[in-house]
This record gives C-alpha cells, sequence and structure tokens, in this order.
C-alpha cells in the first residue's frame, strides 16, 4: 500500500513539472539562433558559441558552404603576417582607399574601416585554423591566395572543423527559415521548415547570414530593371534573398540595392574576363542568335551584360579566331568550360551554333572592315582560323547592397533604430561596397562582421 501512494505522489508530481513546462521544446531554444551555414554564418555560429552560450545554425540546403564554398581566388587583406613575410606591400591605407574608391565612394566608411582594420587579425585567424596564405603578386599585393588547393573549399572546412569542436553548438541542415518571429518589436526567433514539420526556434537572438540574391533573377530585376532576365551560372542555390525578405518584414532598412556585380561573359559556374572581347587587335566580337553585333563589347561589363540580356533568349555568342585563343588564358578557359565550338570556317562555325551563316560572315567581315555602328573604338580582327563560337549567360556573381547595419552588425530598421534581436553578417549585409566591390573583400566581410555579428548577438 505504501509502495501505491509513493508511486502516485510521484506520477502526480511528473504531471504538475510537465504542465508547468513551456510549450517549445527546450530543444528548439537557443541563445543565438544563426539563419545560413555559409561563410558569415560558420563564423558568427563560431564567434557566439566561444561565449559559452547555446547556438542553433540553420541551413535550409542539405550543406553547408553556401556561395563562400565556390570562391575560387582567396581574400584581400592588408598589413598581414604575409605582407610582412613577403615584403610586399599592401597597407591598412591603401585597402581602404581602394575599398572605398571601387565602391564610388557609396560605401560606409564607418564600416570599411572595421573591414580594414580586423583584416590582418581575420588572416591570423585563418591560419590558426589551418588555412595558409601567400601574397598572390607585387602586381596585386592585395591578393592572399591559397598556398595550395582551393581557397573556397578550404575555408568552409576549416569553419566547419572549428565549429564541430563546440558542444553548445548545434547545426541543423535541410532546415529553411522562413519568418522572424517578434515580441514587442524585438526578434525572438524564426519559423522553420525541415522535411517533416514547420517549428519555432525561440532565441534571445537572431543573425542574418543568408547570403545575396544571385539565384533570384526576379529579386535581382525588382531592384535593378537592366537585369531582367539575368542568368544563374555562378550561385549555388540557397542565395535567394530570403534574409531580405524576412528582414523587410520586420522593417528593415536596405542600402545600395540597385548594385550587381554582374558578369557579362560567363557560363557553367565560370567568368571569363572581358579581355576576350575588349583587347585592341587581338579579341573578338559578341553576336545574338541571328548572328548580328548589338553593342559595343568594349563597354563597361555592367553595360555588355544588360544589352545581352535585351537580345533573344538574353543570351549571346562570343566568336573569336586562334589569335585570341593563344593570347588570352580566359579565351581557352571559356572554350573548354562553356563548351565552345570550333570550325575552319565562319560559315561552318555558324551552322554549328545554329546561326545563318552567310549574316555571321557578313557580321564578321564588316567588323573587320572596321565598320562598326557601336561606337566601338579599340577594335579586334577576326581573321585566323580555326574560329571559336561560345554561348554566353550574363550571371550575378555578387549582390553589393543588402540590409543596413551598425558598427555592431546590428540591423537598422527603416526610422534609422536598431531592431532589438537581430543582427546581420555576410553578403545579406549593405554598406561595403556601393558600386563596386574589390575581388576578395568579400570572404574578409564574411570573418569580420561574422565575429562581430555572433559576438553581439552572444551579450
Ligand atoms: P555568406 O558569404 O554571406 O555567408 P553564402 O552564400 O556563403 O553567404 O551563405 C549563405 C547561406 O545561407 C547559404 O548556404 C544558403 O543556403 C543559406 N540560406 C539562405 N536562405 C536561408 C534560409 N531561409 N534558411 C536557412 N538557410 C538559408
Amino acid at each position: 500500500m505504501k509502495k501505491i501512494i509513493t508511486l502516485l505522489i510521484i506520477i502526480s508530481l511528473a504531471l504538475v513539472v510537465s504542465a508547468c513546462s513551456p510549450q517549445t521544446s527546450s530543444k528548439d531554444e537557443a541563445d543565438v539562433l544563426i539563419i545560413g551555414g555559409g561563410g558569415a554564418g560558420l563564423v558568427a555560429a563560431i564567434e557566439a558559441a566561444k561565449t559559452g552560450k547555446k547556438v542553433i545554425l540553420v541551413e535550409k540546403m542539405p550543406a553547408l558552404g553556401g556561395n563562400t564554398i565556390i570562391s575560387a581566388t582567396g581574400i584581400t587583406a592588408s598589413d598581414t603576417i604575409y605582407h610582412q613575410e613577403s615584403g610586399i606591400s599592401f597597407t591598412k591605407e591603401d585597402h581602404f582607399n581602394r575599398t572605398m574608391s571601387t565602391s564610388k565612394d557609396l560605401a560606409n566608411g564607418e564600416l570599411v574601416r572595421i573591414l580594414v582594420d580586423e583584416s590582418a587579425s581575420a588572416v591570423s585567424w585563418l591560419k590558426e585554423l589551418g588555412v595558409t596564405l601567400k601574397v598572390r603578386s607585387e602586381a596585386e599585393p592585395f591578393w592572399l591566395v591559397p598556398v595550395e588547393g582551393h581557397y573556397g573549399a578550404q575555408l568552409v572546412a576549416a569553419f566547419v572543423a572549428e565549429a564541430n569542436k563546440y558542444s553548445n553548438l548545434e547545426i541543423r541542415t535541410n532546415t529553411k527559415a522562413t519568418k522572424l518571429v517578434v515580441d514587442n518589436g524585438t526578434v525572438i526567433g524564426a519559423e522553420v521548415q525541415n522535411n517533416e514539420k514547420t517549428y519555432t526556434i525561440k532565441s534571445k537572438s537572431v543573425v542574418l547570414a543568408t547570403g545575396g540574391l544571385n539565384n533570384n533573377p526576379e529579386m535581382i530585376a525588382y531592384y535593378n530593371e537592366k537585369y531582367a532576365n539575368i542568368h544563374t551560372q555562378m550561385t549555388t542555390p540557397g542565395a535567394t534573398g530570403d534574409g531580405i525578405t524576412m528582414a523587410l518584414e520586420v522593417n528593415a532598412e536596405l542600402v545600395d540595392m540597385e548594385f550587381f556585380q554582374v558578369r557579362p561573359l560567363s557560363s557553367n559556374g565560370n567568368w571569363y574576363h572581358e579581355r576576350i572581347i575588349s583587347t585592341e587587335d587581338i579579341s573578338g566580337i559578341l553576336i545574338n542568335r541571328e548572328g548580328v553585333r548589338f553593342t559595343n563589347e568594349t563597354a563597361a561589363p555592367r553595360t555588355v551584360a544588360s544589352e545581352i540580356l535585351k537580345q533573344s533568349d538574353s543570351l549571346a555568342y562570343i566568336i573569336f579566331d586562334q589569335r585570341v585563343l593563344d593570347t588570352h588564358a580566359d579565351a581557352k578557359k571559356a572554350f573548354t568550360i562553356g563548351r565552345g565550338e570550333k570550325a575552319d570556317t565562319i560559315a561552318e562555325l555558324a551552322q554549328l551554333i545554329g546561326v545563318d551563316g552567310a549574316t555571321l560572315d557578313a557580321t564578321v567581315n564588316a567588323y573587320n572592315e572596321g565598320k562598326d555602328s557601336f561606337n566601338r573604338t579599340v577594335l579586334g580582327k577576326i581573321l585566323e582560323g580555326p574560329f571559336y563560337a561560345v554561348k554566353t549567360l550574363p550571371s550575378n556573381h555578387y549582390t553589393m547592397g543588402g540590409l543596413k547595419v551598425n558598427e555592431l552588425a546590428q540591423v537598422i530598421n527603416k526610422s534609422g533604430q536598431v531592431i532589438p534581436g537581430l543582427y546581420a553578417a555576410g553578403e545579406v549585409m549593405g554598406g561595403l561596397y556601393g558600386d563596386g566591390r574589390v575581388a576578395g573583400n568579400n570572404t574578409l566581410d564574411d570573418i569580420v562582421f561574422g565575429k562581430i555579428a555572433g559576438y553581439n548577438a552572444a551579450q
């Protein structure tokens, strides 16, 4: 009898305890929720986890890495250990000035100053994580490139290995954030979806690290109609602007959204330098599906891109001769990666790409005679066979604009106030690039602002 009474007491105590438990299961609660598992999200998660707080990172794709993993070349940084070692100088001032002038002075100088000031320690941290770099050359002293191997792949592998050291950091892949949860003006978590269910992750703060819009042509066209019908050859699938959409719902302010780094010559995951079509004498032309030229190929890359996008099927063919192939490494790359066509005559080449032979012949002859109705002053010649044709699909390489943030990576609303509980880092964040980005600053900003966002979100 005594035993039965004790059992009844235990059961009723258990019922009382469970009735007092919160609705959200404690496994879906964190101090910091990070949305996006590319470079910025992983760095933010590591930094937040270092403070000992509980961190959950959600990534909508099956794998981590985002567009960071396809970063091909390296990182830009100044006054680093590698500059000291090599004796090749790229100072903080050089870095600051180059970043500001490339942005056409539209970047936020205070944020750029932070980026520059923290770049050397970001690079030293990478070394601690096992990513060893070197200065690329005296001609390009800003670039730090891997001693060997693919840059983006090494970077992401190093971040993931570091993140895995923290038992207070949980990573949930195949988990997409769909909506920020707000209580009384403060962001307190997000609704997320996996293959089975929709649920809420509650958190004291949220870091948006969802990347850019590169895989969302409609959204790109919404912010800049010149890029309507842009292709998506240079992006991983997750870059669909979700962070912008979710933040707009909580009244976030955006900056510089009209600026994108588009590449006119691009296909199959790569872009090819415009010198293939812009070098004096040794360069080719662009033709449309009808076999005719339609633009000054030497115009600014973005202009060339938007002119191509106006043609049938929003594409063009790069036509060049053997001299161009022998001269420009990017011509070879375009032919190989872009799976180009090759023929001994222009008429045969035309046939291979489904263009009228007589029309293409006339186009090439007119060009070789210096006839040009697009104000191209630097003319090439297409003379020596074999001749080559490569299809090009202009694509977005980088989203310059994004969420307005302050120096603590807090997201600012349309009235200029901080949105409590909301932070942003990486490509989703605006303010660093204005109308132009120094190559390699992007993975630097993932690290610098990823750390700032992760640290502050954990306070
Ligand atoms: P960054 O360089 O700013 O880190 P990346 O493109 O490398 O940008 O990474 C952004 C990551 O965010 C990608 O892995 C992408 O799949 C992920 N992501 C985008 N939207 C969501 C979302 N709604 N929920 C979860 N993850 C997302």
